[in-house]
């Protein structure tokens, strides 16, 4: 797109909302949401007493999962004659693990501006509060809600070097800690629960005693869920890893189970245990 179509357009603002708690509203956010004429909205009664509350006067349209596409035409509309628009979600950034994403590629595609605002996200929240030591992590959101598909989407994460932060729903979030345990084994777990709320909780324990520690009081399995988890330590060649990994292999196990159990109850990762396998067995 040219540069002069760009200075037509009027700017889409990609605003974050609170969590919970509605002072974490940046000043810029509650600026930009009193001053543009039209706010695109994930669901337009969710976000009413919000917009009341600030006094925003703007019109307001929706822009949720099911019609992204129109209220992307919708919003390119409006920027096109002049007008600009803020996107918000429910709570936090819209685009994560939420709306947004393709009303910004639309957006951007008609060439006009899009400007992202800093602000609440529900992730980078409850990593900040972990305590976790790794130096990168892996940002999933939602993991499939079938067990079966879970444990796949979860093998294939269990030997990258990153803290995995997962969303989780509270129906869900004991299907998903039982599936966690079991394909990472020995690793730590940080559940962040309710941030921002009045019953924010974060608590950190090894993976293998999260589902007792959570059924022991139905209350730690409400709210919504971050669910952090340390990453794969990639030290299968020296540490803990090996060891199990060569007393598997002496008992007779083969390569491939070996790799997969000794990654289970250590938490090294298994694609590097399984080369390690092979070139003890070479
Ligand atoms: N766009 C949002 C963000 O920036 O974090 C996420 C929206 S996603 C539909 C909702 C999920 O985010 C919840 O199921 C939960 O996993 C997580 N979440 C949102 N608010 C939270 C909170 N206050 N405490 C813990 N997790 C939260």
């Amino acid at each position: 797109m040219t540069e002069s179509m760009t200075q037509e357009c009027a700017a889409l603002y990609v605003v974050p909302t609170p969590l919970g708690n509605l002072a974490d509203l940046t000043r810029r956010a509650e600026e930009i949401l009193r001053s543009v004429p039209w706010v695109a909205a994930e669901d337009t009664r969710h976000s009413g007493p919000l917009l009341k509350q600030l006094g925003v006067r703007a019109r307001t349209l929706p822009a949720h999962q099911h019609n992204e596409n129109e209220a992307a035409a919708r919003i390119i509309e409006k920027l096109q004659a002049g007008e600009s628009v803020a996107l918000i979600s429910d709570a936090g950034t819209p685009g994560i693990s939420d709306p947004g994403a393709r009303i910004v590629a639309a957006v951007r595609e008609a060439g006009c501006r899009v400007v992202p605002l800093p602000g609440p996200c529900a992730a980078t929240t409850a990593l900040s509060a972990s305590g976790l030591l790794d130096e990168h992590f892996l940002f999933y959101g939602f993991l499939p809600a079938k067990s079966g598909q879970r444990r796949q989407a979860l093998e294939a994460l269990s030997g990258i070097p990153a803290a995995l932060v997962f969303y989780e729903a509270p129906h869900r979030v004991l299907d998903t800690v039982a599936d966690l345990a079991s394909v990472f084994g020995q690793r730590t777990l940080v559940i962040g629960r309710e941030l921002t709320k009045l019953f924010e909780t974060i608590h950190s324990l090894p993976l293998p005693e999260a589902l007792d520690w959570l059924k022991a009081d139905p209350n730690r399995q409400r709210g919504e869920f971050v669910l952090m988890l340390s990453g794969a330590s990639g030290e299968a060649d020296s540490g803990e890893g090996e060891r199990v990994l060569k007393l598997l292999l002496a008992d007779g196990l083969p390569t491939k189970q070996a790799a997969k159990l000794a990654a289970s109850i250590t938490g090294a990762s298994k694609n590097a245990l399984y080369d390690l396998a092979l070139s003890l067995k070479g």
